[in-house]
């Protein structure tokens, strides 16, 4: 065989299992993904595989000026790391140890940027410098202290009546999405034929109001971080454009219709997500935030959608980031502060209550990652339970819970919505059903309340 047709003959093989091996990876993201539309599904799967990741041995990444940082989550600022200060020798080794092995990271990636000495770790911070670092002391005990921060767990508060067993909490609840003139632009909207279009966006208005009332009967303060189907964010679309355009570029791709992706994107879902966050984070400064969200599996056109026989339940909370995540110098120093202020174990004790109410009042099955996911880690406890780093439960400095029921382009989900929000039941398939923003609403403040019942010091007056 002469050297030209070997080569030929390397090539092509090389060429089919590349393109062999990148089928298989795209057949996993998308079996993964319950919802395409919860992560944008165009180049962003591809994104994280080309992110420049910091070497191991302290040098710098290049960031060019005008450029799309690589070093940061879209949008996202430089952190301060002395804001750790405040958590020194709060948390023993184990529990660093554990907390950041076994919920907030799916592999060993973490290990390119922290390093666990005896009585110290010693965390990468600026990325785009050489040999920079930042040093957390562990506690000397055996205990952790009690850690400083904004929200309060259940052991900060003080005892509660069983009629107001939410006294003195404060509840942020997050209706997720925009609606209205917004849906199709968030890609949040389908129709089929006349029917009434099917909105992500105010399902979950109607479901948050319905919540709001019921907590603040049981005694919470509770705020919404948005009344309307109008954004929180005062930017629209063309303010990003130039930094579209640099993330674009970043990805290869000087296009009009990627950059008008990442546009539409920076306006509807991140900075919309930042805009909330300040709301929360410097307004309501609450003990617990709710993001709520309906589920879907992909539905292609909006007009003609693709509806399935697949329905389900699950209840997200933060951790198990990427090696691509957590080579973001923001997002590792959010997930330190998570870490740091112990939000975990407040986020399963209240995660276990909803995803139980919400299997029992739904009746839905819980759905369920890929077995070794790379984005998500079944939490024990209850089914349907499951930690993943959104941008949402990242940044709301507090317990974020994140319940997704219901498949919206399911047939059943469809036609429930189609009734609306009416008070008592409805017949729906044989079955007496409450409205589906009702079931849900309750079922997220029955969860809520059987945690604090059980856990707070109760008593009758
Ligand atoms: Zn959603």
């Amino acid at each position: 065989m002469s050297t030209a047709v070997k080569f030929v003959i390397t090539t092509l093989v090389v060429l089919l299992l590349g393109s062999v091996a990148f089928i298989l990876f795209l057949h996993q993201q998308l079996q993964e993904a319950p919802n395409p539309f919860e992560r944008p599904p165009t180049a962003s799967e591809s994104e994280s595989q080309e992110e420049a990741s910091p070497l191991p041995d302290g040098s710098a990444v290049t960031v060019v000026p005008g450029g799309h940082d690589t070093t940061l989550a879209d949008l996202g600022t430089r952190p301060d790391w002395h804001m750790l200060d405040l958590w020194q020798e709060t948390i023993t080794r184990e529990n660093f140890t554990r907390l950041l092995t076994q919920i907030y990271t799916v592999d060993d990636s973490w290990k390119r940027y922290i390093t666990i000495k005896p009585d110290h770790a010693v965390i990468r911070t600026d990325t785009t410098k050489p040999n920079t670092y930042y040093e957390l002391k562990f506690s000397h005990g055996y205990n952790d202290s009690s850690p400083d921060r904004s929200w309060k767990s259940i052991d900060d508060l003080p005892p509660a009546t069983t009629n107001k067993p939410l006294a003195d909490l404060r509840i942020a609840i997050d209706p997720g999405h925009i609606g209205g003139e917004f849906a199709k632009v968030e890609q949040r909207w389908f129709q089929i034929g006349d029917n009434k279009p099917v909105m992500e966006g105010e399902l979950t208005l109607t479901t948050a109001r319905l919540i709001k009332r019921q907590l603040i009967n049981l005694g919470a303060k509770a705020y919404l971080t948005r009344g309307t189907n109008e954004p929180v964010n005062p930017h629209r679309p063309e303010f990003y454009r130039e930094l579209a355009t640099a993330k674009a570029r970043s990805l290869g791709k000087t296009d009009e219709q990627t950059i008008q992706y990442f546009q539409n994107k920076f306006f509807y879902l991140t900075g919309e997500i930042r805009a909330r966050a300040r709301r929360i984070n410097l307004a309501f400064r609450p003990d617990l935030v709710l993001c709520l969200h309906y589920n879907a599996e992909r539905w292609d056109d909006p007009e003609n959608p693709t509806l399935t026989n697949k329905n389900h339940y699950h209840v997200l909370l933060h951790g198990a980031l990427t090696s691509a995540e957590l080579a973001h110098d923001d997002e590792r120093f959010e997930m330190l502060t998570k870490i740091l202020q112990h939000n975990h174990e407040q986020e399963k004790g209240l995660g276990i209550a909803i995803a139980k109410s919400l299997a029992k009042a739904t009746k839905l099955p819980a759905y369920n990652y890929q077995p070794h996911s790379k984005r998500a880690r079944k939490v024990k406890g209850a089914e349907g339970l499951w930690a993943r780093n959104l941008l949402a439960n990242r940044i709301y400095q507090c317990p974020v819970i994140f319940p997704e029921p219901y498949v919206m382009n399911n047939q059943e989900v469809h036609d429930r919505v189609q009734l609306g929000n009416y008070k008592g039941k409805k017949k729906i398939n044989g079955v007496d059903r409450k409205s589906i923003q009702r079931e849900y609403a309750d079922a997220v403040v029955e969860g809520i309340k059987n945690y604090y019942l059980a856990n707070r010091i109760i008593y009758t007056p």
